[in-house]
Formats: structure tokens, sequence, C-alpha cells
């Protein structure tokens, strides 16, 4: 069965709650991990580590939570260069309300998800997550298409792309592609795969500079 490792904050009631019930309807086997627990005293990273190695892809949920404790901060951002150096793609999910909220970055992160916990999005993250799915012989894709060279941070220039023109062809076929685009930053030049609505801004995960698309 494949698993998942999801490192979140205990007091993320909302996304925990929220990501067991998509859960709960694949296939897949959730591994939750309380970043408050990875306080650099107690921490047992052997055990971290088996679970990363055993698991097929890492889900880091960041909230407003993780911003408090450097050390918490200094755990989860080893949580991803570990994943990302034993070949886990990195997923980092964000709230949409929590804009601005956030500045940890996650340089060896593989796809950046800004979600709404609402039914659109319910079934998108089921989406991803049954991509990882093993007991499907005919394996899902994640596809990332490429797009360069078209973010800037003015916020007036905001226009369309991604999630919304997406999700309804990649929901109608019944081979369930992921469909986010793979980017650049104009700053940092880092690489990666965002999944955000459209009109909306985001953050760079790597360089935390403020990011939307042109039309
Ligand atoms: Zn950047």
């Amino acid at each position: 069965m494949a698993q998942i490792f999801i490192s979140h904050s205990a007091k993320d009631e909302q996304g925990i709650s929220f990501f067991s019930k998509v859960f709960s309807t694949t296939n897949v086997k959730a591994i939750f991990e309380e970043y408050e627990k990875l306080t650099g005293i107690s921490i047992n990273s052997n055990k971290i580590q088996e679970d990363i190695n055993k698991s097929d892809c890492i889900f880091i949920l960041l909230n407003e939570n993780i911003e408090q404790n450097k050390h918490t901060r200094d755990w989860v951002a080893w949580e991803c260069g570990y994943g990302s150096q034993n070949n886990k793609d990195v997923w980092v999910f964000e709230k949409q309300e929590d804009y601005k909220k956030i500045t940890l970055v996650t340089p060896s992160l593989k796809h950046y998800v800004r979600y709404n916990p609402d039914d659109n999005w319910f079934h998108y993250i089921q989406t991803i997550i049954k991509s990882y799915d093993n007991s499907n012989v005919n394996k899902n894709t994640l596809l990332g298409t490429t797009i360069g060279g078209i973010i800037s941070d003015d916020e007036d220039k905001i226009a369309g792309l991604v999630l919304g023109a997406f999700l309804g062809n990649a929901l109608s076929k019944k081979n369930l592609k992921v469909i986010g685009e793979k980017i650049k930053c104009n700053y940092c030049l880092n690489s990666y795969i965002v999944h955000v609505p459209k009109f909306h801004p985001f953050r760079c995960p790597v360089c935390n500079k403020s990011l939307k698309f042109n039309s």
C-alpha cells in the first residue's frame, strides 16, 4: 500500500481534518507527523527518516504556527531536504487565507499548492493522492506544463491561469491527471510546479517574493 508522509501543525485542525477525509477516500495511507514535536531536544530523526523512506512522497502542510518556533522551522526544512535527496516528491501546501502569513522557505520542494478546504480542492487533492496509489496497474501521471518568464509582483496585473482552467478538463478524464504549471521564479531562478487558483497572487516558496501570472 502506498503511503504519504505528512508534516503538519497539531493546531491546524481544519487542515488535518480536511486531509484525513481526503485520504479516507483513497487506498493511500497517511503518516501524520506533528511538527510541534520537532523541538530538537527529544527528536528521533531515525524514526522520521524511516517513515520518509517508506513513503512515496511528502506533504508539508504549512500554517502560521510554523512561524513561531525556529527549531520547528529548521526541522521542517530538514524533512523537505531529506525527502528530496531520497527522491521523494515534496509537496508544500498552504491555505489561500494564509497568504502573506507564512515566510518559511522550502528550496527542495517539487510542488507548491495553495488550497482551500472546500469541495473543489477535495477532488483535486484526492487526485494528487491517488496518483501515488501503487495498487492501480494503470499508474497515473503527474503532469506539469512548462511556461516561463511570466511572473511579476505587480498585483494590478493579476490575470489568468491555472487551476480553474485546467481542473475541469483534468477531472473529466478517467485517467486522473493533476495539472499544475511549471514555473521559474524571476527572482531566485528556481523551478517548481505551482497549483494555484486563477487570479491569485502567491509567494515563491523558495525566496518568499510575491508572484503572480501575467495574462
Ligand atoms: Zn523565488
